[in-house]
C-alpha cells in the first residue's frame, strides 16, 4: 500500500511515529513533517490539547476524531488515564453526545440497519469490511441512558460500549461491532428535526418489530456463527426481558442494562458483607425502582443466596422486595403487574410510600434504582439508621442530578453509619474528620471482563452462573484498605487486570458447564485472559 493510504488507515497510522527507517520502507517520505515522536509524547501532546478544552462534547469530539485518525493511540490514551476519560468515551457526556448526534455526526461509525432493509439485513452484515467479529453491541435507540427514546441516535452507545470492551477488557478493535437498528422513533422533536438522521416514523411494535428483530438475530448467527456475542443496550424495559428470555436459548446474548447492572451491584453487595458480617440470606432488600435494573439485581441476589444455602431460589426472592412507581409490589396487584415483577408479588398489606415501605419491611439494604433523583430522603435515610447500626444504601439512577441521595448527604443524615455507593461518581466526603469514599457501581467494572471470559472460551450461550463467578471475581478484588475508606468496588486504574480476573473465572464457569467450545481447557486461565489482551502500543513495520 501507498504511504499515503497507510497514514489514512486508523488501525495502521502512527502519525509522527513512524521511524526513519518505516518512512523509507513505506513510501512516507515527505508526506509527514521531519520529527519523530514516540508513542508517549504524542499522548502526551494529545492530552494537553484535550485538557484545553472546556466542553466535554469537545473532548468527545475529539477523542472520535483521534479514533478515526489513529486507533492505537485512541486505546493508549484510554487505557492509561481510565479515570480521566471514560466520562467522556461513556456516561455522562456520551449522553449528551448521542442528544447532539446530528449535528455533530460526520462520518459514520458502526451499522445502521432500518426497517427499510427488511429482507436484506445478511447482506448488509456483509458490508462491514471486517469479517472476524466476536462481540456487537446492538441498540434499538427506545432508552438510551436515562434520557430516553434518542431513535437513530442512540449510536453513541453501542460506539462506546466497544471501545470499553477494548480499552477495559482487551478486546481487539477489529472484532467489534456496533449496531444500530432503526425502528423508527416516538420523540416527537427528532420526528420534526428536518436534519434527523434516522426514519421519521413512530417505532414499529408488536409482529413487525419482532419480525425484524428475527431476521437481524437470524443473519447474525448465519453471518458469524454461534460464538459472536450480541450485548443487547438501552432496549426499553418491555422489549429488553423479551428479548433477552427469548434469544438467550439460542444464540450468546447478554443485556448489560439488566445482567451487567445485577452483576456489578452485586459484587458490591458481596464486597459489603465482609465489614458487615454475616451472609447475603441473613439480610432483606428494598428496592426503589422494579424495572431492568431492580427487577434484574434482586433475581441475581436472589440466585446467589439460592446457590449459597441450597434453598429454592422462590424461598430466597422472599427476602427481597420492590417499590415501582405505584408503591410496594405486592399480590394484591397481582392482575395489573408486568410479568416481570410477578416473582416479586409477595404477600403484604399495599403500602404507598418509599417511607412507609421501609418502616414495614425494615430492610438492612436499599437500593434505588428508579431514575428518580432525591427519592432518599433525610427521613428515609434517618429510618434505615434507626432499623440497622450499619445501613448499605445504593443509589444507582443516573445521572447524578437523579441520584436517589448524594454521598454527602447518606454519610450525614446516617451520622457517618451508612455504607453507601453510587451508579454516577461523587467525591470523598470528610465527616466529623472521617474521609469516605463512595464506589461507583458502574457496569464497566464487569461486561468487558464478562464478555473477554466468553469469547476467550469460545462460549455458546450465557448462563446465570456465569454472572455469579463475575461478581464473585469482582468483589474479590477489594481490600481491606478500600474498604476501610468506605469503597465497596476496587480504584479503576487496575481496570485491565480486574477484568482478566473476571475474565478467568467466567470462563471456569463455562467450561465447568460444558458451555466453552475452545479445547482444551487452557491451564492458567488468568494468564490467557491477559495474553488474549489487545496491546495499544505500536508495532515495528519492517
Ligand atoms: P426502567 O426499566 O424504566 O425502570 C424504572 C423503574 O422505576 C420502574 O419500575 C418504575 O415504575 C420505577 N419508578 C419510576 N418512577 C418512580 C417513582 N417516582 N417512585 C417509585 N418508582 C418509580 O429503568 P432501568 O433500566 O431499571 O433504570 C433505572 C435507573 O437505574 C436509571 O436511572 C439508570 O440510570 C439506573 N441504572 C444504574 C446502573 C448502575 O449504577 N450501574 C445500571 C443500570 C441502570 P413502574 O414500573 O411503575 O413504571
Ligand atoms: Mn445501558
Amino acid at each position: 500500500a501507498s504511504g499515503y493510504t497507510l497514514l489514512r488507515d486508523p488501525h495502521h497510522n502512527k502519525g509522527l511515529a513512524f521511524t526513519e527507517k518505516e518512512r523509507d520502507a513505506h513510501y512516507l517520505r515527505g508526506l509527514l513533517p521531519p520529527a519523530c515522536l514516540s508513542q508517549e509524547l504524542q499522548a502526551k501532546k494529545f492530552l494537553a490539547t484535550l485538557r484545553q478544552y472546556e466542553a466535554p462534547l469537545q473532548k468527545y469530539i475529539a477523542m472520535m476524531d483521534l479514533q478515526e485518525r489513529n486507533e492505537k493511540l485512541f486505546y493508549k490514551l484510554l487505557i492509561d488515564h481510565v479515570e480521566e476519560l471514560l466520562p467522556l468515551v461513556y456516561t455522562p457526556t456520551v449522553g449528551e453526545a448521542c442528544q447532539k448526534y446530528g449535528s455533530i455526526f460526520r462520518r459514520p461509525q458502526g451499522l445502521f440497519i432500518s426497517l427499510k432493509d427488511k429482507g436484506k439485513i445478511l447482506e448488509i452484515l456483509k458490508n462491514w469490511p471486517e469479517k472476524n467479529i466476536q462481540v456487537l453491541v446492538v441498540t434499538d435507540g427506545e432508552r438510551i441512558l436515562g434520557l430516553g427514546d434518542l431513535g437513530c441516535q442512540g449510536m453513541g452507545i453501542p460506539v462506546g460500549k466497544l471501545s470499553l470492551y477494548t480499552a477495559l477488557g482487551g478486546v481487539r478493535p477489529s472484532a467489534c461491532l456496533p449496531i444500530t437498528l432503526d425502528v423508527g422513533t416516538n420523540n416527537e422533536k427528532l420526528l420534526n428535526d428536518e436534519f434527523y438522521i434516522g426514519l421519521k416514523q413512530n417505532r414499529a411494535t408488536g409482529k413487525e418489530y419482532a419480525e425484524f428483530v428475527q431476521e437481524f438475530m437470524s443473519a447474525v448467527k448465519q453471518n458469524y456463527g454461534e460464538k459472536i456475542l450480541v450485548q443487547f443496550e438501552d432496549f426499553a424495559n418491555h422489549n429488553a426481558f423479551e428479548l433477552l428470555e427469548k434469544y438467550r436459548k439460542t444464540h450468546l446474548v447478554f443485556n448489560d442494562d439488566i445482567q451487567g447492572t445485577a452483576s456489578v451491584v452485586l459484587a458490591g453487595l458481596i464486597a459489603s458483607l465482609k465489614p458487615l458480617g454475616g451472609n447475603l440470606a441473613d439480610h432483606t432488600f428494598l428496592f426503589l425502582g422494579a424495572g431492568e435494573a431492580g427487577t434484574g439485581i434482586a433475581e441475581l441476589i436472589a440466585r446467589e443466596m439460592s446457590n449459597k444455602t441450597n434453598a429454592p431460589v422462590e424461598e430466597m426472592r422472599k427476602k427481597i422486595w420492590l417499590v415501582d412507581s405505584k408503591g410496594l409490589v405486592v399480590s394484591s396487584r397481582k392482575e395489573s403487574l408486568q410479568s416481570f415483577k410477578l416473582p416479586w408479588a409477595h404477600e403484604a398489606k399495599p403500602v404507598t410510600t418509599l417511607l412507609e415501605a421501609v418502616q414495614v419491611i425494615k430492610p438492612t439494604v436499599l437500593i434505588g434504582t428508579s431514575g428518580k433523583g432525591k427519592t432518599f430522603t433525610k427521613e428515609v435515610v434517618e429510618a434505615m439508621s434507626s432499623i440497622n447500626s450499619k445501613p448499605l444504601i445504593l443509589a444507582l439512577s443516573n445521572p447524578t442530578s437523579q441520584s436517589e441521595c448524594t454521598a454527602e448527604e447518606a454519610y450525614t443524615w446516617s451520622k457517618g453509619q451508612a455504607i453507601f455507593a453510587s451508579g454516577s461518581p461523587f467525591d470523598p466526603v470528610e465527616y466529623e474528620g472521617h474521609t469516605f469514599v463512595p464506589g461507583q457501581a458502574n457496569n464497566a467494572y464487569i461486561f468487558p471482563g464478562f464478555g473477554l471470559g466468553l469469547i476467550m472460551c469460545g462460549a455458546i450461550r450465557v448462563h446465570d452462573d456465569m454472572l455469579l463467578a463475575a461478581s464473585e471475581a469482582l468483589a474479590a478484588q477489594v481490600t481491606k484498605e478500600h474498604l476501610a475508606k468506605g469503597l465497596i468496588y476496587p480504584p479503576y486504574k487496575d481496570i485491565r487486570n480486574i477484568s482478566a480476573n473476571i475474565a478467568a473465572k467466567v470462563a471456569e464457569k463455562a467450561y465447568e458447564l460444558g458451555l466453552a467450545s475452545r479445547l482444551p481447557q487452557p491451564e492458567n486461565l488468568v494468564k490467557y485472559a491477559e495474553s488474549c489482551m489487545y496491546s495499544p502500543n505500536y508495532r515495528n513495520y519492517r
